[in-house]
């Protein structure tokens, strides 16, 4: 044979090639790699043998060439070489069929997956936080026109806002919206900076470890409006008090809007209650409650409607009768039951409904106990308790270790000092990072999400 070969020998060559080697190798591995492979073409000695897909390539190349290169040789002495691509080698009518199932795939991933939002570096927002998607009713009208207020008047009609409120009740949403809000009216003639009060300490301590206070100070001043989550973690801790409070005074002063939630009004905020307390006399104080039913069913409808998804009008009254005390739990229910309905293809019934949130939501401290949780923790990473509470920082025992203060802090409410001592006799502010990051990670991340509500299963078992 020479290089002048056409189509149809070329086909025939690799047909009775084929035919040879599939008596040589199993059954299975010659049906899905190597039956449907063609010889494109053969130029210069090298032939051009095209694959179904990459994985297949990579396979063939390392088990296979050597026999497919002999056998190619024996039928066409020319051949030097053998090179493998990657094409799509079914007949089309197959190959449609594949193109459908795929895209029904993709469409089902992307039903399944979490709306991603990323968090713009500039201002730390996370997008996802808007005025339209935050339900308003009676527990929090008066944070929300307040915050609705700001925007049309930033610095100097409400200012500083305060807005404070249990966990897990829309601080966090509400302030957030502000930012995004100014941030879409007046794009970048408005500088916007989000900042959780964790991430204003570490920022000053990395700050004061490379001498580079001057860069912190600018970085917080060179801002049009400042919005400080979770103040009360401040508290307790001098350079960042002081820090804070010389920000807050700089900026008051040339009317820069400020923005602070906190889980207690500003009076039982130490910091706040000493020096600020004059300047929140000027400002303006709102707290958020618990919501109304109304509200809770709102807001389930709204989070359904985000996500794409449907439950019946029973299910829905059923969580929001059985939820009244969280917006974040509640939300961390609907994610199990999507789970259910989605990777487990169970429907969600009633019954399904009442057995999860028993399972998943907060129980009285008397029956669950932090060394059950610890324990559980452990035995779902499968790690050693010593390992968990120790100092290693690798990622396969930082992030259970982690989760394991979360849930600490989610089920038995302890305080941050005894959290970070029963792990690992570590500091408070470790506890602190620890639940504020799990916290995040848990809003946007299904897989953890996942992860937590099987230990809380496992905690709930180990219990009985
Ligand atoms: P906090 O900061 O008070 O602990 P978050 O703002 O983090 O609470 O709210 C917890 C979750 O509940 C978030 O996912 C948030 O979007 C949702 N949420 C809270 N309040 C509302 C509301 N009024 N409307 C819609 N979603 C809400
Ligand atoms: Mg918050």
């Amino acid at each position: 044979m020479n290089e002048t070969l056409n189509d149809t020998d070329l086909e025939k060559v690799w047909q009775s090639v084929l035919a040879e080697i599939e008596l040589q190798i199993p059954k299975q591995n010659f049906a899905t790699m190597l039956k449907s492979s063609r010889l494109l073409d053969k130029q210069n000695g090298v032939a051009v043998v095209a694959l179904s897909n990459n994985f297949h390539k990579l396979w063939v190349e390392d088990k296979y060439h050597k026999a497919l290169f002999n056998l190619l040789r024996l039928r066409d002495t020319t051949t030097r070489d053998i090179k493998y691509v990657v094409q799509n080698t079914e007949p089309p009518t197959q190959r449609v069929q594949r193109e459908d199932a795929l895209s029904k795939f993709e469409f089902e991933k992307k039903q399944l997956a979490f709306p991603e939002f990323k968090i713009d570096p500039e201002t730390n927002l996370n997008p996802k936080y808007t005025f339209s998607s935050f339900v308003v009713g009676s527990a929090n009208e008066l944070a929300y026109a307040a915050a609705q207020g700001i925007i049309n008047d930033i610095g100097k009609k409400y200012n500083p806002l305060f807005i404070y409120g249990g966990v897990g009740l829309g601080k966090t949403h509400l302030i957030q919206a502000i930012g995004n809000e100014i941030k879409s009216l007046y794009k970048n003639r408005v500088r916007v900076r989000y900042v959780s009060s964790e991430k204003f300490t570490s920022d000053i301590v990395s700050a004061l470890r490379a001498k580079r206070m001057e860069d912190m100070k600018r970085k917080y001043r060179d801002i049009d409006v400042l919005i400080v989550d979770d103040i009360q973690f401040i508290a307790g801790k001098e350079k960042t008090e002081e820090e804070f409070f010389n920000t807050f005074n700089a900026l008051y002063e040339v009317n820069k809007q400020i923005v602070i939630s906190s889980d207690r009004p500003p009076q039982s905020v130490p910091i706040l209650e000493e020096r600020l307390r004059s300047r929140f006399e000027g400002g303006m104080v709102a707290d958020v409650s618990y919501p109304t039913y109304e509200m809770r069913v709102a807001i389930l409808k709204t989070k359904l409607q985000e996500r794409q998804k449907e439950l019946s009008d029973d299910v829905i009254d059923l969580i929001a009768a059985k939820m009244k005390r969280n917006i974040r739990e509640l939300e961390g229910i609907l994610n199990i039951l999507f789970f259910y309905q989605e990777q487990k293809r169970v429907p969600v019934t009633c019954t399904l409904v009442e057995e999860i949130i028993k399972k998943n939501t907060r129980r009285t401290p008397e029956n669950i106990t932090p060394s059950q949780i610890i324990k559980s923790v452990a035995a779902f990473f499968e790690i050693s308790i010593e390992y968990l509470g120790g100092h290693c920082r690798k990622k396969e025992v930082v992030i259970p270790r982690q989760i394991a203060m979360y849930l600490l802090r989610d089920m038995l409410e302890l305080s941050y000092p005894h959290i970070g001592d029963i792990v690992g006799k570590r500091d408070h502010t470790t506890a602190i990072h620890a639940f504020e990051k799990i916290t995040q990670e848990v809003n946007k991340n299904n897989d953890l999400n996942q992860k937590i509500a099987l230990i809380k299963e496992l905690i709930n078992k180990n219990k009985e």
